[in-house]
């Protein structure tokens, strides 16, 4: 089953979010389970815990079909050592924050360099803060997002993501979120269907379509290989409807949350509608 929804927002309290969900006719979502601009956030109340949980019961909506994203402001390959640190902190308690809401999934931009320091050393910071993450907290699966590629950030091929996922240890509770627009704007053609096709066969090749866990689906402001991280509705920018059909009729794309960040909320539900149309009757 196609899991489609869209990052909704959850002003007021993480339980709104369902809600927010249900009324764009989504079965999957993403949420922050806090400010994503701040470093501290109070703890999650019990009665919101409840709520939350109650509420996606209600509307049918399973851990499964839940992508939280975690704060912008985290970097777990940043070169100083206080930064780092406070990322890490924070990293630990955004995976507490999931654990405790039931949520088992959680989508993290990998980090930058700063041009501080080289690639490789990046990345293994990145992967020793997923496995110190996971010795504090059980369960909740490190999602890592490819990126543009814009500035020092890494994560944009490939290979980055495989290269993070060899160093850590516990590689049941690792996986990755591709999402177009980065995809497209890192230099992998999504255009057609066969460029889509060829990028995931070199997805599957480098890092492997099993640790896909989830996927953002937006398309693009910024050109091919431009770097640039512009999210458009879908069909109206670089990528264009194609690739989107690709994804909505191969299997492989089944049972993962499919999440909208497209920039228009107003024609989310259309944006759904749109996808669900190319779904096959036999599907
Ligand atoms: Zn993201
Ligand atoms: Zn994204």
């Amino acid at each position: 089953m196609k899991l489609l929804g869209a990052h909704v927002s959850a002003a007021g309290g993480v339980f709104n979010a369902p809600a927010n969900a249900h009324a764009i006719t989504a079965n999957a979502f993403a949420l922050f389970t806090k400010n994503q601009r701040q470093w501290a956030a109070k703890p999650l109340e019990e009665s919101a815990i409840v709520a939350f949980k109650a509420r996606c019961q209600q509307y049918g909506f399973s851990s499964d079909a839940i992508l939280p994203h975690d704060s912008y402001l985290i970097n777990l390959g940043s070169p100083e050592s206080e930064k780092l640190e406070k990322s890490r902190t924070a990293f630990i308690d955004e995976m507490a924050r999931c654990q405790q809401l039931g949520l088992h999934l959680l989508n993290f931009h990998p980090g930058s360099h700063l041009k501080k320091i080289g690639e490789p050393e990046c990345l293994s910071l990145i992967a020793e803060s997923i496995n110190l993450a996971h010795e504090a907290i059980p369960n909740v699966v490190a999602v890592i997002e490819n990126t543009a590629g814009q500035g020092s950030n890494l994560g944009w091929r490939f290979e980055h993501l495989a290269e993070i996922i060899d160093q850590v240890a516990d590689k049941s509770r690792v996986g990755v979120c591709i999402d177009t627009c980065h995809t497209f704007a890192a230099g992998y053609d999504l255009r057609t269907e066969g460029s889509t096709a060829a990028t995931f066969d070199e997805f599957d090749q480098i890092v492997g379509m099993t640790y896909l866990r989830g996927m953002h689906l937006n398309d693009s402001k910024g050109k091919l290989g431009s770097h640039l991280d512009r999210h458009h509705s879908l069909g109206q920018g670089e990528i264009g409807w194609d690739c989107f059909r690709f994804l909505m009729e191969d299997s492989r794309f089944d049972n993962i949350p499919l999440v909208l960040e497209t920039i228009d909320p107003e024609i989310w539900q259309q944006e759904i509608a749109q996808l669900r149309s190319f779904i096959p009757k036999s599907a």
